[in-house]
């Protein structure tokens, strides 16, 4: 069975970087080899896109012009023979005539899409010739022949299964597939994406796909740690994870892992491994279905909140009201991260504020609101069940100098989650470092 590796866009950032993937990526084990585009790619991209979205044509040339000419050093470093380097520069020649056609003809999200599939068909391109000049063979997996969304730009399991092994089928005695993470088709066949940063996405849909032993995310640090290390001084990596703390981890703000990445491995038991690519031989963060330890395991926060106080006399012995206050979020797609509510008034916390003119407008209709923007939501994660004392004590004690927002805790017995102001966020993880880590 084939085991998933994912490397992120660093991992594949300079011909260095990628010529350094050989050693984590040949041995027996078979492999599916999930790469990002190198870093900096899909921004240069998204830049690109915005130049033709504004028909500025002269500019979009010059940043597609420089970027083919940082691939074409790239080529140089990264191949040494003349056939590869020959091919190479072909692949680019490809790639790049493809993206400049784009600024003849008017340009739509689709035509972005498109373009932003470029960076991942690129590195992965580049890594299967450098293992073929290298001798090493595999074969490069079109993610665009299995990888799909349906009409509610959800992953459609059963139809990348079926096609992804239909795939793998054509190349029985294969052990090594590079694939592309990120891109995919919609429902209507035109090709899309999973989102910024779904390379890890497409490595645990890829992993639920054909039930794979394990999913091993790369990236450069070693594993999910306690605590945020750009924060605080001291933090230490997180053995074993559960399903449900990783998740709550990557959501709240833990940035190794995209939130809802877990999502398929979990629902079809696939352990999930982060490693460090500068450190391969440490074990990483195993996340799996393994049952978790009482206990606080780390903290996290996210940054960017708002919060939104909503308050009327209609809530009141009344029923109906929550419905109605939903209702509005729902119409605006926006999604309520922490609630909490008392007789007469209810607070929502929203990390994504594009919709919020419209909300506001529409639930000023039915309630007095108030708004306050930068807040951050500290999450703190383990097992912490609901028939023991002291967890919650703990952690509001760490934050006794805080002034404290909303406190949220019961939905799962995997989170209490805390809203301050943004500006006491490195004293708050500071704080619990101390007073839950003793660090
Ligand atoms: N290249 C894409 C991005 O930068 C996907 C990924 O890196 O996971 O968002
Ligand atoms: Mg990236």
């Amino acid at each position: 069975m084939f085991l998933i590796l994912k490397f992120g866009g660093t991992s594949v950032g300079s011909p260095q970087r990628i010529k350094d993937l050989v050693s984590l990526t040949v041995s027996d084990a078979p492999k599916i080899v999930v790469l990002s585009a190198m870093s900096g790619t899909t921004n240069a991209l998204v830049a690109i896109s915005q130049a033709l979205y504004e028909k500025n044509t002269q500019s979009a040339s010059a940043q597609i012009q420089q970027l083919k000419e940082n691939y074409q050093k790239v080529v140089q470093e990264l191949f040494s023979k003349k056939e590869s380097v020959q091919k190479a520069t072909q692949l680019l020649t490809h790639h790049f005539d493809y993206i400049q056609n784009f600024t003849l003809d008017v340009f739509t999200p689709n035509e972005e899409k498109a373009i932003l599939a470029q960076g991942e068909l690129l590195s992965t391109a580049l890594f299967h010739y450098y293992l073929e000049e290298q001798g090493v063979a595999s074969v490069l997996l079109p993610a665009l022949n299995f990888m799909r969304i349906d009409e509610h730009e959800e992953p459609d399991l059963l139809f990348i299964e079926k096609n992804l092994k239909a795939e793998l089928a054509q190349h029985p005695s294969t052990k090594l597939f590079i694939t592309q993470g990120y891109i995919c088709r919609n429902s209507f066949g035109e090709i899309d994406n999973l989102k910024r940063g779904g390379s890890d996405y497409t490595a645990s849909l890829i992993g639920a796909a054909i039930q794979s032993p394990e999913i091993q995310i790369w990236t450069d640090i070693d594993g999910m740690h306690n605590n945020d290390p750009r924060v605080v001084e001291k933090t230490h990596s997180i053995s074993e994870l559960s399903f449900e703390e990783a998740a709550e981890l990557a959501y709240f703000g833990a940035k190794i892992l995209h939130p809802t990445c877990i999502l398929p491995a979990q629902k079809r038991n696939v352990p999930v491994r982060l490693k460090n690519t500068l450190q391969p031989q440490a074990e990483g963060t195993i996340i799996a279905n393994i049952p978790a330890q009482e206990g606080i395991k780390a903290v996290a926060a996210k940054d960017g909140i708002t919060v939104l106080n909503i308050k009327s006399e209609r809530m009141l012995l009344a029923y109906g009201f929550l419905r109605a206050v939903f209702e509005i979020f729902e119409r605006y797609k926006t999604p309520i991260d922490m609630i909490t509510t008392s007789e007469v008034a209810v607070s929502i916390t929203i990390d994504n504020d594009k919709q919020l003119p419209d909300v506001l407008k529409e639930l000023k209709e039915i309630a007095q609101v108030e708004v306050e923007k930068n807040q951050t939501i500290i999450c703190v994660v383990g097992l912490l069940p609901k028939d023991k004392a002291g967890y919650g004590f703990r952690v509001l004690e760490a934050l006794k100098n805080i002034p404290i927002r909303m406190v949220s805790y019961g939905g799962s017995t995997h989170n209490i989650s805390v809203l301050i102001d943004g500006a006491y966020k490195k004293e708050a993880l500071i704080a619990l470092n101390k007073h839950v880590f003793h660090y």
